[in-house]
Formats: C-alpha cells, structure tokens, sequence
C-alpha cells in the first residue's frame, strides 16, 4: 500500500495537537502528513478577550507556526478551506486547490452563534480570531477619539456586552481594566462611560457554581460593569440594542458573547450536525465515515448523563491527541483508543491578578485562581513549544 496521506483541516487547540503527535511519534514515511491553516500562526483562543480589551498586544497570543512544525515531517499549507467533499476524499481550498486525503481530520473551530437575532452579524463585533479582536480594541479607543470631538454622543462611550457566559465575562473583566486607562489617555470623566453585560438566563454563567458566579459579578461590578440579568437582547442595530423588555440602549460598540457554533464549512460539506457540530463516536468519527476525525469545537460528544460536553480547549487539546495517538495506531495496524475526557476543572480572569474557578472539588478565588490559570496556560505553550515559547509569551 502506498504512504497514507493524512490531511489535519485547522491549526487550533484540537489540529495543532493532532500534528504534534503525529509529529513527534511517525517514522519517516510511515504517513503524509498535511496540515492546512488559514494563518501561519496558532492562537491562544482562550487569551483573546484581553487583546478584545486592548489589555495585552494581539501578538501575545499568536505563536508562529514555523516555529513549531517540523517541515521535514509535515507539509504547512497557508490556506482557507472552502469546502469538504467526504466521498471523493478531498477538501477544497479557496484558492482553487484541491487537496486529497486517506484519513481526515476536521479542527476548524467555531463561528458565533446568533441565534437568527436580527442585527448581530451586522452590528456586533465577536471575540473570534486575532484579525477580529484587533478590529474591537482599535474601535473602543476610537471612540474615546471621536467623543472627544464631539462630547453630545454619549453612545461612543457606552459598550454593551452580549451574553454573560466565560467569555463575556472574561471580556468585561479586562474591559474594567482597561477603560480607566484610556479615560486618563483622553481625559475624559469616567463616571460618563457605561458598560453593560446583558444576560438571557437567570443568572450569570447559567449552571455554574453560584458561590464563584456572585463573586465574579461582585468583581466585576466594582470594576463598573452593570449586569441585566434576564434580560435577553432581541435586536441589534447600528444605533445599539434593543431588549426583550423593550428598554433600548444606545451604544456604539456591540460585542456579542452569546455563544458559539461548530465552524459552518462542515455542515455546506453535508455533515450531520446539531449547532454546526458533528456528533462523533468514541473514536471521534463523524458518522459513517471511518476515515473523518473531528475535534475540538466542531466536535459534540456527551456525557454519560447524555448532556453534552462544553466546546472548550481543554476538551479540544484532548481530542486532538486522542486523534494523534489512533492515527499512529491506523498507520501501524494497531488498535484505537476510546476519547474519554479528562475534566481538570475551570478556570476563568476576572482581569488583572483576578480570577475565579473550580479545580477537582476546590474553589479558588481571586489572585489564587489567577495563578493557577497561568500555570495551565504555562503547561500548553510548554508542551506546544517548549519553556522558551512559555517564558516569552506568559506575563508572569
Ligand atoms: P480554534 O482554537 O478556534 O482553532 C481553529 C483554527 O482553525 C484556527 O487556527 C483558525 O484560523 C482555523 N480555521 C478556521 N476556519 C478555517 C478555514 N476555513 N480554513 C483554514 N483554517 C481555518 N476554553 C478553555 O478550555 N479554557 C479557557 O480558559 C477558555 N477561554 C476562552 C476565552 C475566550 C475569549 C474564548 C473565545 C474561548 C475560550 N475557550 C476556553 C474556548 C476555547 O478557546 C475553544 O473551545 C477552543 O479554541 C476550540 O479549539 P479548536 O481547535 O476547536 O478551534
Ligand atoms: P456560552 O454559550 O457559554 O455563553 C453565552 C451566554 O450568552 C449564555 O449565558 C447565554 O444565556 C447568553 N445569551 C444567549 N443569547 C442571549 C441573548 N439573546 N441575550 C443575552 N444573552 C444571551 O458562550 P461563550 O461564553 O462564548 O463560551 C463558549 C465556550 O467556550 C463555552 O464552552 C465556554 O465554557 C468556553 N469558554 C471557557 C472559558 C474558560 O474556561 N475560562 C472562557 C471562555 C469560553
């Protein structure tokens, strides 16, 4: 048989532990080995609400891909995937080019859910990629500029954000740091700005802890964050939202954090989905296809209470060596092994020194949380790239 050719759709937390594995456990031609991205770099997904806020340089959470792939052993394409054709065995790239594969893995991440809200793909900003969260920072800073020029809009400087999940709460939590800079850089009264996060359900990060949720909004709203809580937003629009209790607010920077889907290629390409992602076997298979693998976001799996698991990176990485370990199995002739998630806990910031989580059955609050998330932080860019890639990139 000639050399299998495995093709890895995505470098995020779920492709990029896929190749590494590959990487680090293939001989020489045991398999071809290509991974596509749609930029030369990985980013840290999980530290973009600081770059959101303007708190820390998009750059930080970008790692060169060059810098972690060994050509030798991998082909890198720089390329946006257009299309998945699972019968002919081939993905198709917007370029044109067509790329053809014996075992396929799909780790392209997710897209904002709007949930047909009218107005939010229009209107609102998402904490999506490295591209889009420099669009939000360098906007917020704009409209220091602009209401400086003109102090009767008061809507430059209100800032709703949509969705008080991790990620709308992890942006507030550097939004709060943030502001106060920028009211001295353009001296302007911060009593004048306004943020608001607006939540749907009836309590903030619905089904969490409610001891570390209070705490959360506590910090949160010292910080100057006002929260409506169950008080779902019905309408963007370029003038700002409109909720569902028919209150209007005026604002001229949108962020919506209301949640995410499975990456919209994979269904075009006629997967079977349920919010963009491909309920998959233990194996991570994508029904009735034993040579498609998808991890990460665009991956469903369940628990055994038959709830399913949260799109995190934690799971992604997980699923991205359980994938890299099987392949290596295929190539040999070897048995594969069942995805069982390893749940280490949750971490989330709440800002600078700030944060709150559980680890095992232990709440950690404030500065003791923010360590620890540091320290997984520390942990992934070391088995990614090493400590000289973690010292460099982890303010400690
Ligand atoms: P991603 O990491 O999103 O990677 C997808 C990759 O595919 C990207 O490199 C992208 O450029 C590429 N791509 C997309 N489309 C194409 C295309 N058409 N062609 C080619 N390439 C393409 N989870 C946690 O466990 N802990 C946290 O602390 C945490 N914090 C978070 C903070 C924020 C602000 C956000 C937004 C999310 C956070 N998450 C966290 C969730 C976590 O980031 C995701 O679950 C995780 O990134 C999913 O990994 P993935 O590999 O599926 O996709
Ligand atoms: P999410 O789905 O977890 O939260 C979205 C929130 O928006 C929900 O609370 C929902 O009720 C609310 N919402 C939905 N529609 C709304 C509406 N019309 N008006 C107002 N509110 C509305 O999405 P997320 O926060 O983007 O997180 C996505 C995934 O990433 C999750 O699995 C999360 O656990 C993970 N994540 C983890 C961390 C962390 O561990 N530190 C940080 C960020 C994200």
């Amino acid at each position: 048989m000639s050399t299998p050719k495995i093709l890895i759709l995505g470098a995020g937390y779920g492709g990029l532990l896929t190749t590494l594995k590959l990487q680090q456990k293939l001989h020489y031609n045991e398999a071809e080995v290509t991974l596509v991205n749609k930029h030369d770099y990985h980013y840290l997904t999980t530290w973009l609400h600081e770059p959101a806020a303007g708190t820390a340089p998009a750059s930080r959470a970008q790692v060169d891909l060059h810098k972690i792939i060994d050509k030798t052993k991998v082909n890198f394409v720089k390329g946006t995937v257009a299309s998945i054709e699972p019968e002919a065995q081939t993905a198709t790239l917007e370029d044109g080019t067509v790329l053809s594969y014996d075992y396929l893995v799909i780790g392209l991440g997710s897209e904002p859910e709007t949930f047909g809200i009218e107005g939010l793909r229009e209107h609102a900003f998402s904490i999506r990629s490295i591209n889009a969260v420099r669009q939000i920072s360098e906007h917020i800073r704009y409209m220091f500029a602009k209401f400086k020029n003109d102090p009767t809009h008061t809507e430059y400087l209100t800032f709703v954000v949509g969705g008080a999940g991790f990620t709308g709460i992890e942006f507030c939590g550097e939004l709060g740091d943030r502001i106060p800079e920028l009211c001295e850089e353009f001296d302007v009264n911060p009593d004048l700005v306004k943020i608001y996060n607006i939540e749907a359900a009836p309590s903030a990060l619905p089904g969490f802890d409610k001891e570390l949720v209070d705490y959360a909004m506590e910090v949160l709203m010292k910080k100057g964050i006002e929260f409506k809580i169950n008080t779902p937003i019905k309408q963007c629009t370029p003038e700002g939202v409109l909720l569902a209790t028919g209150e209007e607010i005026k604002s001229a920077t949108v962020v919506w954090t209301g949640g995410v889907r499975g990456n919209s290629i994979v269904e075009r390409s006629g997967f079977e989905v349920m919010r963009g992602r491909v309920k998959v076997d233990e194996y991570l298979h994508a029904p009735g296809y034993e040579n498609v693998f998808v991890v990460g976001d665009c991956a469903l799996i369940f628990n055994d209470q038959g709830r399913p698991y949260p799109p995190t990176a934690q799971i992604a990485g997980q699923e991205g060596e359980n994938c890299g370990d099987n392949l290596v199995a295929l190539v040999r002739g070897e048995l594969m092994q069942k995805f069982t998630p390893e749940l280490l806990g949750t971490l989330a910031s709440l800002g600078k020194g700030e944060g709150m989580g559980q680890v095992g059955d232990k709440k950690l609050f404030g500065s003791s949380a923010a360590l620890m998330k540091k320290a997984s932080d520390l942990r992934y860019l070391v088995k990614i790239g090493g400590i000289g890639l973690a010292m460099k990139k982890v303010k400690l």
